[in-house]
């Protein structure tokens, strides 16, 4: 397994150089399955008193190191939780299904690293909890319809040749007709979601970005084609596909590369396949910048100007997001199906407004147009 932009692949487990496994998962079949695929990565069974996780050196230096290091354990709290959205701006009510913690991706300005109490990669195998939980929450409310991601503490797919995880959850949300899952990813790793009888419970999507951002911001992910190209595929083999502008990033040229990125989308994959493509611009928690200030010190965005917003996390002023949400909105539009739900993260209405000329209220609220536009689409 190789990982790089130039060679054409780009499976980020490739990049894990020992896994860790803790004493009561070491016979639990996913541990099996997975060590099974790992070929030659040396595997470790940590003790209290023997063998424990490795000490990587002072944080944040050692996020880097981490990045190498993959824990196999259990989840023993929830998998299933409402995304942390905040009541001041407007959240698409999403729920997070926590596979696992962490990336082997190294994005600059990647929230997991002011977010996270440990540098490892983690996975969960008790993968058989994770199922019984959701199928508790639909049973108990038949009447409401799930929009559920696996991307929100980690890439959804970057693990995905080691874990085989896709292919479970897929197959078990296949029947599920009160939720959709988004698979969400940097990668081009999609193997494991061919031939599969999906059902239209599956919505692939894919972070996107200026290609200059792509390439400096965003190590070890898919370039641009690879990322298309993988989309293109999983439309041929009947999914749903998303897209995420986000973050969106002010950077010298950003008109000409967020309209070839959008160009470039439209070029490669079935408009009439395409669910939602949210924008997002660029926010951080206040400890991000400092943490990736060391780590990254020859990045540049991290030096605009930024505000405080409700949520105390650093924005830029709101003129320029308006600016930026305008011009992406008015490219996408060129391009995109009338039944595609192309939106903003966490913003307000007075953005809304400025933007599309409407708020989510006007329309049933952000939920229901997700929802119609997964399911109007049946
Ligand atoms: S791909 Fe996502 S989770 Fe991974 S480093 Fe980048 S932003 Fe973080």
């Amino acid at each position: 397994m190789k990982s790089n932009k130039q060679n054409g692949i780009s499976d980020p487990a490739s990049y894990i150089s020992m896994i860790h496994v803790e004493p009561d998962c070491i016979d639990h079949p996913v541990t099996r399955e997975i060590l099974a695929r790992a070929g030659n990565i040396p595997v470790e069974v940590i003790s209290e008193d023997n063998h424990r996780m490795p000490d990587l050196g002072f944080y944040p230096k050692s996020l880097t190191a981490g990045k190498r290091h993959l824990l196999l354990g259990k989840n023993r709290g929830r998998f299933f939780k409402p995304c942390p959205g905040t009541k001041e701006y407007i959240c698409c009510d999403y729920q997070v299904l926590n596979i696992g913690m962490n990336c082997p991706m190294d994005c600059v300005y990647c929230i997991l690293q002011a977010y996270l109490n440990n540098p490892y990669l983690s996975f969960f195998v008790n993968v058989e909890d994770m199922l019984g939980e959701l199928t508790e929450a639909f049973t108990q409310n038949p009447d409401r319809f799930w929009r559920i991601g696996t991307g929100e503490f980690t890439d959804s797919l970057a693990l995905d040749q080691l874990t085989g995880l896709s292919r479970v959850l897929v197959q078990f949300m296949q029947s599920k007709k009160s939720a959709v899952l988004e698979l969400k990813t940097k990668t081009d790793v999609v193997g494991n979601l061919e031939g599969l009888d999906h059902g239209g419970r599956t919505v692939v999507a894919w972070s996107l970005n200026s290609p200059v951002i792509v390439a400096r911001e965003e190590l070890r992910t898919a370039s641009l084609d690879q990322r298309l190209a993988a989309a293109a595929k999983c439309a041929s083999w009947g999914y749903k596909l998303a897209f995420h502008f986000d973050p969106i990033i002010y950077h010298s040229g950003w008109q000409d590369g967020y309209a070839e990125t959008i160009e470039r989308l439209f070029a490669t994959v079935p408009k009439e396949n395409i669910a939602w493509i949210s924008m997002g611009c660029l926010r951080y928690l206040p400890a991000l910048k400092k943490i990736a200030g060391q780590r990254f010190p020859n990045s540049r965005f991290f030096h605009e100007e930024f505000i405080e917003g409700l949520d105390g996390k650093a924005r830029y002023f709101r003129t320029l997001r308006v600016e930026m949400y305008q011009f992406l909105y008015q490219q996408l539009k060129q391009f995109a199906d009338p039944a595609t739900c192309i939106y903003l993260c966490m913003e307000n209405n007075e953005i809304w407004q400025e933007v599309f000329g409407f708020t989510p209220d006007d329309r049933g609220g952000l939920p229901v147009m997700l929802d119609e536009a997964v399911n109007g689409r049946e």
